[in-house]
């Protein structure tokens, strides 16, 4: 089965698509193939050798990722669980106004304290082929016009996967390079490879704390970068991009929401070109933190606008339906690394 998209691409040359039918075809994919209609139907644009080897790369793309179930939410948020070909669970979330949040791994390697996908261990890496796929589903229950890398996984242990279906996802794909976002806990790879992209995507740094000893607790197996040099490389990325870093903060009561956090946030953040994204831990069975009251969340978030920090104070998606990322799929039922 074809999981890469530089497989996919050898396929269709093998078939006898030059470049431009090698895009069109990989954009309809990426666009959810079965809706395409009108001019954009294959027959419209392909040559006879490559429309009868479509149906086989059709059914082997289709066979890539299926919806196993959609559990939409109040808020407007929709959890996909999708099974990929060899029965693996992941999941996409469906966000409000039109984006879509995916998987890069099934499990995760970084094991943060606090999330339920960490628990397990990494299972298996995504194929690039694997993350769009999850695009083209979503996209046939409705429009998607920002992907943000930052469901199961982590994306910068899975990078030249996630870079090909950036690239693919900001070219044939049709999204906008500053409305891919690439989600990571900071690796030094990742500050390397991002710029030399030609589809540079935004930036998500999961920075949780300023103490460098509780961070090393709270995601113990994430590189060993202090927040000091996680928020400079963040900032310089953000420089060269003109993209602002969201730096991604879980607030755990009585953890990471005290006096002496919210000072360290303001000596690191201040007048750096980025947005706090603050979320409130999301209850889960078998994990000891608790959520601050949403009063008191509200109270740290104004305190850091009076204080200069750009602040934005979010509920986790679809938090009606299930909690944290990998919750559905620890549900459904684990399958084992294959
Ligand atoms: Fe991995 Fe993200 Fe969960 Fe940390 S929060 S264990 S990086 S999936």
């Amino acid at each position: 089965m074809a999981r890469q998209i530089s497989d996919l691409k050898l396929r269709l040359r093998a078939a006898g698509a030059g470049p431009s039918h090698e895009h069109r075809v990989l954009r309809l994919w990426s666009q959810a193939l079965p809706q395409a209609s009108g001019r954009r139907r294959p027959e419209n644009f392909l040559p006879q050798t490559l429309l009868a080897a479509l149906p086989e790369i059709e059914s082997d793309l289709a066979a890539l990722a299926r919806l196993r179930s959609a559990h939409p939410a109040a808020d407007g948020s929709e959890r996909l669980l999708v099974e990929l070909g060899d029965g693996q669970l992941v999941e996409s979330v469906l966000l409000p106004r039109d984006g879509l949040c995916i998987s890069s791994q099934v499990g995760c390697a970084v094991g943060c304290v606090f999330c339920m996908t960490g628990r397990d261990g990494l299972v298996r890496q995504l194929g690039s082929a694997e993350m769009v796929a999850q695009v083209a589903l979503a996209r046939r229950r409705r429009a998607v016009k920002k992907v943000v890398f930052m469901g199961m996984g982590e994306p910068a242990h899975n990078l030249e996967n996630v870079l090909e279906a950036i690239d693919l996802l900001g070219t044939a794909g049709n999204i906008g390079h500053k409305n891919l976002v690439f989600s990571t806990v900071g690796d030094p790879r990742v500050f390397e490879q991002l710029p030399r992209g030609s589809v540079k995507p935004a930036l998500a740094l999961s920075l949780h704390t300023t103490h460098a000893d509780l961070r090393e607790r709270l995601l113990p197996r994430a590189p060993r970068l202090t927040p000091d040099e996680l928020v400079a490389a963040g900032e310089a990325y953000a420089r060269a991009t003109g993209y602002p870093v969201q730096y991604q903060w879980t607030l755990l009561e009585g953890i990471n929401d005290t006096p002496d956090e919210l000072e360290g946030i303001v000596r690191l953040l201040h007048g750096k070109y980025g947005v706090l994204n603050m979320i409130p831990f999301n209850s889960v069975d078998g994990l000891d933190f608790r959520r601050p009251s949403w009063e008191r969340a509200a109270e740290i978030a104004r305190t850091l606008h009076r204080r200069g920090i750009l602040t934005k104070l979010r509920q986790s998606a679809g938090q009606d339906v299930d909690g944290g990322c990998g919750q559905l799929r620890a549900r459904a039922g684990r399958r084992p690394a294959v």
